[in-house]
């Protein structure tokens, strides 16, 4: 038997690359960007992690041309665009806040954009309501926006932003007023229609999870630049600077000493991550889940501080002797065979480490 490939529902049909190639903002004595540049490819979808005020948003309205760049130039599917205004420039966009037309109909708010550009009401019910259901609210259509969840809200939303077959779409925060639950349905709901519509897409978040879980690349921002641009796994396995370690969640700092290539850490040998010290005396930047930890040692050098129990994993924070508080993430079977004072072996495995200068 042969299976054909079943086509997407719903295309726009246009996936364009879209090139930010050293983009300046000045703001009076404040540079919110200072040489940005970032080259997505064409369908692909980009997360923009990194903490308030690295320059995210600004990054997003500049793409957007909501704000000018101080230098630096915006280009889609190989046209310069930084001039253009933002009416011209056919991107969607979906905001932290709902900002949808509280009074109308979930299915005319959609069409709104369509109503702007002049396409007959036949035409743009059509477009609407397929999008509609492309995001799972095909039953609600009919409903006042202001009788929705927050999820459904942020729903129409994205389906508002789809309907003009944008050229981009720009997600700003768009989980961040939702609750944690709704949060992760809806983040794995905008993946799965990002990929069925193919529209390059970048999503601006300060949540290092979130970034990781949705995008095929994360740019790690810090002061209006990148830091570090690479695919989740990569840039978790091998964060390029200290900023980057620490904001995808490598918290544990330990002291180390490198020599001829390896890392001493808790008296195990462990290989380098590149960009680490060449040698001396610095710290590791170790990840939860590469700390062991032997609760039957005869040489223990640890005490168990605290338990949290997350589920399948559960979080050992450990008094290292000589060394601060490092945190252990533990199969929760193992975990509970612990209690606050125990004296245990903490080590770490040998994935290979950043080291960075103490
Ligand atoms: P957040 O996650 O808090 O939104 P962000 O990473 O999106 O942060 P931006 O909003 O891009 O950061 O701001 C970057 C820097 O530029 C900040 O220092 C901010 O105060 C400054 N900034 C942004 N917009 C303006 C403006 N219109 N006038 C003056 N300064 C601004």
């Amino acid at each position: 038997m042969t299976t054909t490939p079943t086509p997407p529902a719903t295309t726009t049909g246009r996936s364009l690359a879209v090139e930010l190639t050293d983009l300046t903002r000045v703001y009076g004595s404040v540079r919110a960007l200072d040489g940005l540049t970032l080259h997505i490819n064409p369908g692909e979808m980009v997360a923009l992690l990194g903490p308030s005020g690295c320059g995210k948003t600004t990054a997003l309205r500049i793409l957007a041309g909501l704000d000018q760049p101080t230098a630096g130039t915006v280009s889609v599917g190989g046209k310069d665009l930084t001039r253009v205004p933002a009416n011209k420039r056919d991107m969607g966009m979906v905001f932290q806040a709902y900002s949808l037309f509280p009074h109308m109909t979930v299915v005319d708010n959609v069409a709104f954009g369509l109503k702007l550009r002049g396409q007959d009401r036949a035409a743009r019910m059509r477009v609407a309501r397929d999008r509609l259901e492309l995001v799972g609210l095909g039953e609600q259509a009919d409903r006042y926006a202001s009788q929705l969840s927050g999820g459904q809200q942020q729903r129409v939303a994205l389906a508002r932003a789809l309907a003009i077959e944008p050229s981009v779409l720009l997600l700003d925060e768009p989980l961040s007023a939702l609750d944690a639950k709704v949060r992760t349905q809806l983040r794995d709901e905008i993946r799965r229609v990002q990929l069925e519509v193919g529209t390059t897409t970048v999503f601006v978040t300060h949540d290092q999870e979130e970034a990781l879980a949705i995008a095929d690349r994360v740019g790690v921002m810090n002061k209006g630049r990148l830091e570090q641009l690479a695919p989740p796994a990569e840039l978790y396995a091998s964060p390029a600077t200290r900023f980057v370690a620490e904001f995808v969640g490598l918290n544990n700092k330990v002291p180390a000493q490198v020599r001829d290539g390896r890392a001493e850490v808790l008296g195990s040998s462990v290989p380098l991550i590149a960009g680490s010290l060449d040698a001396g005396a610095g710290l590791a930047m170790v990840r939860p889940e590469s700390v062991t930890l032997d609760a039957r040692s005869s040489t223990p050098n640890a005490t168990v501080e605290s338990i949290n129990f997350l589920g399948p994993v559960s979080r050992v924070y450990l008094d290292v002797d000589g060394i601060d508080t490092v945190m252990a993430a533990v199969p929760s079977p193992v975990a509970v065979k612990l209690a606050p004072g125990d004296r245990v072996a903490v080590g770490v495995d040998s994935t290979p480490l950043l080291v960075v200068a103490a």
